[in-house]
């Protein structure tokens, strides 16, 4: 028997078919979850419908994580539809463009702002909203998606590796604050994969070359790599494990040069 039957999710973060959240949205799903995606706006109905197609009664709800008005909504809508929440998938994150190419130092005040809301505010905004539906249930699993520019210098990477140390920082007090109500809260440190967001940064290409490069697998990671590890942490296999950075990124991270 699949081991998330009759669990109940929530997945933020899908764009299109090569969303990481999508390849954990999938992994979840092969093993009986049921699932409600969140689309930014409008513009990414027409790909989440697409996608959603594949699944078992998804819920689609609109959710710009700037909103405090459409977060409340969405757990609303959970609550009534699911009457519960067992684990939710955060993954998602924007700066805008000229923030990802100009030296570090130009950074704006407004372009700050703006990725570290919605790259790491939106984790604590969201986990408070699902809290109450997890703890209905007994406890659950939360997830958000990281990247080592957190901790190091990549090119580019700039006001964004900023917001993923908050981001990462946010698991950590999450994980101590929700703790208690058998919530955890984890996140997946990905190598880089070529995707929407991952667009965005300028010279993107050399940074997958050099873990092709360098990292002790000599490859780069596949979605699918990062979909498997969070079915791992949002489902019961990992219940002892929160406030953790797990890394899938072929290694990388352990190399000096
Ligand atoms: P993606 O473009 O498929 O996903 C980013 C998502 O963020 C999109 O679904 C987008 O709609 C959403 N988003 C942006 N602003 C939003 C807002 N205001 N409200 C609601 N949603 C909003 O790209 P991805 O690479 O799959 O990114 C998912 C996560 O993985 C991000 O946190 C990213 O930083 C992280 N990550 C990516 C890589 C990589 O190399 N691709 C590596 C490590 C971590």
């Amino acid at each position: 028997m699949a081991t998330l039957n009759g669990t109940c999710g929530l997945i933020t973060g899908v764009a299109n078919k090569r969303s990481i959240a999508w390849a954990i949205a999938k992994a979840l799903a092969r093993d009986g979850a049921r699932l409600a995606l969140t689309y930014q706006g409008e513009r990414l109905l027409d790909n989440v419908q697409e996608l959603a197609a594949e699944l078992d009664r998804p819920l689609l709800l609109p959710c710009d994580v700037t909103s405090d008005i459409q977060i409340a909504e969405v757990f609303q809508t959970i609550e009534r539809e699911f009457g519960g929440l067992d684990f939710m998938l955060h993954g998602t994150a924007f700066a805008p463009r000229e923030e990802l190419s100009r030296p570090f130092v130009e950074t704006s005040r407004e372009g700050f702002r703006v990725a570290l809301d919605v790259s790491a505010y939106s984790l604590i905004a969201m986990s408070r909203g699902a809290a109450p539906l997890m703890a209905a249930r007994g406890g659950g699993a939360i997830v958000t998606l990281t990247y080592l520019g957190s901790d190091r210098v990549f090119p580019n990477y700039n006001v964004m590796g900023v917001a993923k140390a908050a981001l990462e920082a946010s698991v950590r007090y999450l994980a101590d604050s929700l703790g208690p109500q058998n919530i955890r809260v984890n996140a997946i440190s990905a190598g880089p994969i070529k995707t929407l967001a991952a667009s965005g940064i300028s010279g993107f290409g050399g940074i997958l070359q050099v873990y092709r490069d360098r990292a002790p697998l000599r490859r780069n990671t596949e979605l699918e790599e990062v979909g498997e590890t969070g079915r791992f942490l949002l489902g019961p296999e990992s219940s002892g494990i929160t406030g953790e950075v797990l890394m899938v990124d072929s290694g990388y991270h352990v190399m000096g040069l």
